[in-house]
């Protein structure tokens, strides 16, 4: 195997999930149950993504001075992923995700990204040897904008290739999106983004375009079971994803992004490193959760082999 750097700058946070029988409202006190901790945040699950996929990753972000902080430093390392430039904020807490989910499936979350939007420019620095000498970047939206935009910047000043997973959706400057090699909304960012609402391939096609317009390169919707549309300068097609039975869809996104972003560091032209990516998604959603449920190179490997 080709060796595969990847740098990736963004969030890691602690999701603290409880189940309830119906939502409270203010001021009403509900007994929930099945509380569990939760390692997540984009960026932590991307990097452990494309970690278990066999690339070599960095992760650069920030955690507080915690036991959130301690425990997600403790199973990236794990993970394989150098944590050197995961700053430990003396200020500000660990992110945080509370996430109520009711007896209908409903869930409720209130997110406090703590020391993720203290990340600064000064950090992404201190991680230049580490970005220019990568084959890929790979951010999304739960940093600080401004130092996204700057991390940006200085890859594309190098050459390396950038992927931007625009999650959560916020409008973008265009001289950011002009130096995106790659950039991978889901159905509701996309929605978020181009104000067309993806229902089929030709809405697909049409907002792809919008995005293409903007200047970025390669513009890559994904569409949840139905796989994934893919548009550059040089093609437009939908490639379709796997028939899988669905146990939890948690982490089919961070997946997908983790195995796009190997597949393009090891070589692959932008349709085959689809391909892998859908396959790294429909196996995240066969099983329950978020970092457990992705998958390794061996699996993946085997998923497609089976399949072809
Ligand atoms: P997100 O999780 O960010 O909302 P999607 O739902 O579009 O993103 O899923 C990302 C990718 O995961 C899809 O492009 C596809 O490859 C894969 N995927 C998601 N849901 C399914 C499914 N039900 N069956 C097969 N593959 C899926």
């Amino acid at each position: 195997m080709m060796g595969a750097r990847i740098a990736v700058v963004g969030s890691l946070n602690m999701d603290l999930v409880v189940r309830v029988p119906h939502m409270p409202i203010p001021g009403e006190t509900v007994i929930g149950s099945d509380f569990r901790t939760i390692l997540g945040g984009k960026g932590a699950n991307q990097a452990v993504a494309a970690a278990r996929l066999g690339a070599e990753v960095t992760l650069i972000g920030r955690v507080g001075d915690d036991d959130f902080g301690r425990a997600q430093l403790r199973n990236l390392g794990e993970s394989g992923i150098n944590t050197a430039h995961v700053t430990v904020d003396p200020e500000a807490a660990t992110g945080i995700a509370l996430i109520t989910l009711d007896a209908s499936g409903q869930n409720s979350i209130v997110l406090a990204p703590g020391a993720n939007m203290r990340l600064t420019r000064e950090d992404i620095d201190a991680a230049q040897d580490t970005i220019v000498q990568s084959d890929v970047l790979v951010l999304q939206l739960e940093s600080p904008l401004e130092v996204v935009a700057y991390a940006i910047d200085m890859a594309y000043a190098e050459g390396v290739k950038v992927i931007l997973n625009p999650a959560p959706a916020r409008p973008l400057p265009k001289e950011t999106l002009a130096k995106l090699d790659y950039l991978i909304p889901n159905e509701s960012e996309t929605a978020l983004l181009t104000g067309i609402e993806v229902t089929d391939l030709n809405s697909a096609r049409d907002a792809a375009g919008r995005l293409r317009e903007e200047g970025v390169g390669t513009v890559i919707l994904t569409l949840g079971a139905r796989g994934a549309f893919l548009a550059s300068a040089k093609e437009s097609v939908h490639i379709p994803g796997y028939n899988v039975e669905v146990v939890d869809t948690t982490a089919a996104g961070d997946a997908f992004v983790g195995g796009l972003a190997i597949a393009l560091a090891q070589g692959q032209n932008p349709v085959e490193a689809v391909r892998y990516a859908n396959a790294a998604g429909a196996l995240a959603v066969t099983r329950l959760g978020a970092q457990p449920s992705l998958p390794t190179r061996q699996e993946v490997e085997a998923f497609m082999k089976g399949k072809s």
